[in-house]
């Protein structure tokens, strides 16, 4: 049987303008790594900085089956450079599995290695423990739980409502742990908090904006489960706004507010810009209709696929086509038993949905599917989905946006090999460097 490696190096020969960053980011991606205990992080006391759990468990194995790794938490990312493939500076967003044949350890004269098949490919290294994360609030909380960063520090992730109300079999999407991740840490007894309190975020932002001297974060994210009801009285638009109309008036314009929630009516939509947001994700999370209607039941059930791919194109209006970019899960489209069986079909399907938004000046980008073994479709696809599938998106993802006059879409830091900072995907490592998001 052809080794990983081999299997690396064959869609690096076939796909020779595809980063062979990117190749090797996405099988990261999509299959996880796993690491000596010895590359593990000492969490909040040591120097490296540790994977703070944003949203979703993004691991390939329940916390209790993780090890060591469930107790000393992997860093939030590595960054690979040099090795036989001579890569250029890429950050990868980590994934833990301790069934890879990717292998975070020290080679033998103590330096961090990635290994893959036991070949060592690439130089590691693990970001530095930021100084705000060495602060608590004054109720004693982490600024790690509360206002992590991701993407190299460039991105604070406010998740404001860790679980979704859509729950349970009839109604989760069918790729999503964030309610199980939720029960997971929970029962760890982590502290993860359901509903963060606006005065919570601020003060960490406050602790954040004092230690990042260097600006190294530049946007923020509001996020969290959809709301079908209320949380805390308030209904989805107005929930998530507070935060923003909050810290736009105690740090205006300061950062870059982005907001992921559902595609909302357009009055709600109008109110988050209102509220003083810029970007607005509306994800369409697949393509086919079909696979819509399987992977996102209750979404198919409270707003309809049609219903909210017209809600993105009127949010353009609102928000302009530039600022507003949907994500999907690249690779779902491949899952067993409904999703398609060929790559080409895959790439066929996802292209049009690319075309569909591009033509229109919406850019979508996507994060790449991560397995975990509690939703239905990590059950019963722990591969994840081909790395071909993989290699060939980032090919015809640029060549729709170049079709289409499109660069990269602004708020995700600098685009191009050995410069993206964006880890969930490598979508921007492999669009050409300078663009209007650089400069923005
Ligand atoms: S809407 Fe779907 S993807 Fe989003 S949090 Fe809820 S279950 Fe997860």
């Amino acid at each position: 049987m052809a080794s990983r490696t081999d299997l690396v190096e064959d869609l690096m020969s076939r796909f020779p303008h595809v980063p062979r960053e990117a190749v090797i980011k996405e099988d990261l991606l999509r299959g996880g790594l796993a690491f000596d205990d010895s590359a593990l992080t000492d969490n909040e006391n040591g120097d490296v900085k540790p994977k703070s759990y944003f949203i979703f468990s993004f691991d390939h194995r329940t916390l209790p089956e993780l090890g060591t790794a469930a107790l000393r938490r992997p860093p939030e990312e590595i960054v690979l450079t040099g090795g036989p493939y001579g890569l250029r500076r890429t950050v990868v967003s980590v994934r833990t599995n301790p069934g890879s044949p990717y292998r975070v350890k020290s080679d033998d004269e103590g330096r961090l290695r990635l290994f893959l098949d036991d070949r060592p490919i690439a130089e590691v290294g693990l970001p530095p423990m930021p100084d705000y994360y060495r602060h608590t609030l004054a109720n004693g909380k982490s600024v790690m739980e509360v206002a992590p960063t991701i993407q190299w520090g460039y991105l604070i992730y406010l998740t404001a409502f860790r679980v979704c109300q859509y729950f349970g079999a009839k109604e989760e999407c069918q790729y999503c742990d964030i309610n199980h991740n939720w029960r997971q840490h929970k029962a760890a007894g982590r502290p993860y908090t359901g509903v963060k309190p606006v005065d919570e975020i601020l003060e960490a932002l406050a602790i954040i904006d004092k230690h990042d001297t260097e600006k190294a974060s530049q946007a923020y994210t509001l996020t969290g489960g959809s709301i079908t009801s209320r949380v805390g009285g308030l209904a989805e638009a107005d929930f998530y706004g507070q935060y923003a109309q909050a810290i736009e008036e105690r740090f205006p314009g300061r950062w870059i507010g982005k907001v992921v929630a559902q595609a909302l009516p357009r009055a709600d939509v109008q109110r988050f810009r209102d509220y003083g947001i810029q970007i607005y994700h509306p994800n369409y999370e697949v393509w086919d209709k079909r696979l819509f209607e399987l992977y996102c039941p209750g979404k198919e059930r409270y707003v309809g696929r049609e219903e909210w791919h017209r809600r993105i194109l009127d949010s353009a209006e609102v928000f302009g086509p530039r600022n507003v970019i949907p994500n999907f899960v690249a690779g779902v489209e491949m899952a067993a038993p409904h999703g398609f069986t060929t790559v080409d079909e895959a790439i066929d399907s996802t292209a049009e949905g690319l075309q569909y938004f591009m033509s229109r000046g919406i850019t979508p980008r996507f994060t790449t599917w991560c397995p975990e073994p509690t939703t239905p479709l990590g059950r019963t696809n722990p591969q994840g989905a081909p790395l071909e599938y993989h290699v060939r998106l980032l090919e015809v993802y640029r060549a729709v946006m170049e079709a289409n006059g499109l660069s990269s879409p602004p708020g995700y830091g600098p685009a191009g090999p050995g410069r993206a900072v964006f880890s969930v995907s490598s979508f921007m490592d492999s669009l050409p460097g300078e663009t209007e998001a650089d400069r923005a």
